[in-house]
């Protein structure tokens, strides 16, 4: 069994939020993960089935190529695509759920619509430090997943015997991709009990695990080879390491969206080491690094996100963005590792 994860006044709250509302809008972060877009789709699935409400999904921007195949795409809304549209539906909704951030600015393109929407919000997270105007906060940040949490939601509010494949499929995808496959931030034994609760609506588990991590085009494996063998620069002394991802390198690779994730995991594979980072070049806009990065054990990735590259995130996977070279954006992440050498060795 679960322990509650509202109060009763909260789980009250939220149910009458629900049914009070007529249009409902569920959104999620930019570069929208398996978690973001799993509990989108989850939450939207369980707002339909049990309450009878069509919620709309609308993402900031795109979502990665091997996350097409979960149940329901083709309903999601994409803010880049169809701004008028989103942006006179956000305005004129009712309640807005936003899942799998913590700050508006997470959002990107779409914060100004967010924020300014007369709307009811309910942020429903488990980044650190929710900062949303919300009427109801749900942050727990050592849950595994937002999906965890929509599962729990779902388990007091009711109405998880009704729900078939379309809410466990994404639910089961966003808390197995959030959590590598189960390999990190996924010791909470209530983990496996929902992982239980979610097999009895007969999804194949096996099959989301390949749809998800063997879905590399034969351009992604080569990507990943090359990189591993030439751009990764290895500080031993420091457990640590980078890569670069010039967009020289993605062009010969054909890169698309989602080629570069997971990238970053993989220099974790060597022994002892701490810490993984990855810059990767924006392909359109000039000074723009996407930088990634996943640690083990006790480093603190967002701590060091904050200090050095713009961002945030969880201890062990962290994400932010520098506005330069390549060159510099470099020079930063080796001050950074030094900045943290104790930390790392
Ligand atoms: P990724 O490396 O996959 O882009 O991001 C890893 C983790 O860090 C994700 O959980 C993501 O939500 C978080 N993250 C990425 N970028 C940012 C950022 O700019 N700010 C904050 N607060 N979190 C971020
Ligand atoms: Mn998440």
């Amino acid at each position: 069994m679960l322990n509650n994860i509202l109060t009763q006044e909260e789980c009250q709250q939220m149910t009458a939020l629900i049914k009070q509302s007529e249009t409902i809008v569920i959104t999620c972060h930019q570069n929208p993960d398996g978690d973001a877009l799993g509990a989108s789709l989850g939450w939207a699935e369980y707002l339909r089935v049990v309450f009878g409400k069509e919620a709309q999904i609308f993402i900031p921007d795109q979502y990665p190529d091997y996350l097409q195949w979960m149940p329901n795409t083709q309903k999601i809304v994409r803010f880049d695509k169809f701004q008028q549209g989103c942006e006179w539906t956000l305005k004129n909704c009712d309640l807005i759920f936003c899942l799998d951030f913590n700050t508006a600015s997470r959002v990107d393109q779409m914060q100004q619509a967010l924020c300014a929407s007369p709307a009811k919000k309910v942020l429903i997270d488990h980044h650190p430090n929710p900062d949303v105007d919300a009427v109801l906060t749900v942050s727990r940040p050592k849950a595994s997943s937002t999906c965890e949490l929509i599962f729990r939601l779902v388990w007091q509010m009711g109405g998880f015997e009704q729900l078939e494949k379309n809410f466990a499929i994404p639910v089961y995808c966003g808390m197995m991709t959030d959590t590598g496959g189960f390999t990190y931030n996924s010791n909470d034994p209530d983990i496996f009990f929902i992982i239980g609760e979610l097999l009895t609506k007969h999804i194949n588990k096996d099959k989301i695990y390949r749809n998800v991590f063997h879905n590399f085009s034969e351009d992604r494996i080569r990507l990943m080879g090359y990189v591993m063998y030439q751009s990764l620069v290895v500080d031993s002394e420091r457990h640590a390491s980078f890569f670069t991802l010039t967009r020289d390198i993605l062009k010969k690779f054909n890169f698309v969206k989602g080629d570069a994730e997971g990238l970053v995991n993989m220099p974790l594979q060597i022994k002892g080491h701490k810490l993984s980072i990855s810059l990767r070049e924006d392909t359109e806009k000039d000074n723009t690094i996407w930088v990634s990065l996943r640690s083990v054990d006790q480093f603190p990735c967002n701590e060091m996100a904050a200090q050095f590259f713009n961002g945030g995130g969880h201890l062990n996977a962290s994400g932010g963005r520098l506005f330069c070279s390549m060159d510099e954006a470099i020079n930063i992440t080796k001050s950074a590792i030094l900045a943290f050498e104790k930390q790392l060795k």
